[in-house]
């Protein structure tokens, strides 16, 4: 059975197509600059071959088609007919609270899609994109909705209610919903694989860090808390985004600088964090080289983003009683030698002690904690798509 996967955002559309017999990768790629100059097609195929088509792509049907073609192409291609693919699994950002599991869309669903696009104006519009586009293309093909927010449907009351008036929840549906849980999910599961022990009985922190972070902690196979909230927002320092601040730097700023809402917002989401206090880059590897050669504030920058993921770590293993495993993942999480070293120093007290020739690796699976170490960090690299292909074959096959 054959999955194409689709990433849909605002101006690109990232793909991978599986062979679900053995979860191997046939082809992916990224469709980039949709309806912007220089539009093009990178693409690579299982034996290694690598293209990048230019072509001027106006919206998301002619990527979508494009993407169809290159995967048909008789040269590098690795389709003889497109009805070699079973389904399409898709990732939506937010799914609010009527989505705590994949689904197979229908138009009341992408109906349902579009009521809480709303609370993710950004991600949300360019991934129902997507899926209209697949339906139209692909008439006969089931199309399937994975949803970032779905793992984290389990999170207790006391964890996603925000002490804000109670009508706000009601009303408006805010309160935490948190992101990345396709990569929690993975990574907490594949964690209680690599350790040998029961997924069911272990309390594991997993640290999602890459250009968006977030931390979640997963008690017995479920989300009971994570640090991002109504939007990806919150939580961690990530690459343009502030994570956590006292609210009330809101209005402080926003009558400072005599700035809109959305002004406000974009200096959040797009001005901040790494980049933001750095002043050099939102790339953590700019950053490491500007704090190298003695950049004030790029040292700043990462002790901030380490710091925060440390009690990040704190807080959860109060809230669980305890941990059992901390994993590191995505970019930083499954690159960065220093950050897991400093976000895990100091952590003996909880019965941590990290192997530091162990830890010197990047984007593997690996224990990073010594033998004797009561509680384990690790390191697994992410793979949402294989989750999103996963979903999509099951539902398909039931
Ligand atoms: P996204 O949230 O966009 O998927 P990624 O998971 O790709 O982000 O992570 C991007 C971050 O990972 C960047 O800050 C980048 O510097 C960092 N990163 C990627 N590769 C490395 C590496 N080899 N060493 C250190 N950091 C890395």
């Amino acid at each position: 059975m054959k999955i194409l996967v689709i990433n849909s955002g605002s101006s690109s559309i990232k793909y991978q197509l599986f062979n679900m017999e053995d979860e191997s990768v046939l082809a992916k790629g990224v469709v980039e600059r949709i309806g912007i100059d220089d539009s093009f097609i990178s693409y690579e195929n299982g034996n290694g071959q690598e293209i990048t088509i230019e072509k001027d792509i106006s919206d998301h049907k002619e990527g979508i088609r494009l993407l169809i073609d290159t995967l048909l192409n008789e040269d590098y291609g690795v389709l003889n007919d497109m009805d070699d693919v079973e389904a399409v699994g898709h990732r939506v950002v937010h799914g609010a609270e009527e989505f705590s599991g994949s689904v197979l869309i229908d138009d009341k669903l992408v109906k349902t899609m579009e009521d809480v696009a709303d609370l993710a104006p950004l991600h949300n519009p360019p991934n129902i994109m997507g899926i209209k586009v697949c339906q139209e293309l692909m008439p006969d093909k089931p199309q399937v909705g994975v949803f970032d927010t779905a793992f984290h449907q389990t999170m207790p009351e006391k964890a996603y209610i925000y002490a804000l008036p109670y009508e706000f929840y009601k009303k408006y549906g805010v309160r935490r919903y948190g992101f990345h849980g396709t990569s929690h999910g993975y990574v907490s599961k594949r964690a209680a694989e690599l350790l040998d022990k029961p997924y069911s009985e272990l309390k594991i922190i997993t640290c999602h860090l890459g250009n968006g972070a977030s931390v979640a902690a997963v008690k017995n196979g479920k989300s009971v808390d994570t640090s991002m909230g109504l939007t990806p927002l919150e939580g961690l320092v990530m690459g343009t985004r502030c994570g956590d601040i006292d609210p009330a730097i809101v209005p402080f700023m926003m009558n400072k600088l005599d700035i809109s809402a959305e002004e406000m917002d974009t200096i959040m989401n797009k001005e901040s964090g790494l980049y933001g206090v750095s002043g050099v880059s939102n790339d953590s590897r700019d950053v490491e080289d500007a704090a190298a050669e003695g950049n004030h504030q790029a040292e700043v920058a990462l002790e901030l983003f380490d710091y925060r993921v440390k009690k990040y770590i704190g807080a959860y293993t109060a809230a669980m009683g305890g941990v059992d495993a901390i994993v590191f993942t995505a970019g930083i999480g499954e690159n960065s030698i220093d950050s897991r070293e400093n976000i895990l120093e100091g952590l003996e007290y909880l019965g941590l002690k990290v192997d530091k020739e162990a830890n010197n690796c990047r984007s593997k699976e690996q224990i990073i904690t010594t033998e004797d170490s009561r509680v384990k960090a690790l390191v697994v690299p992410t793979n949402e798509e294989l989750v999103i292909a996963r979903d999509t074959m099951e539902i398909v096959s039931s």
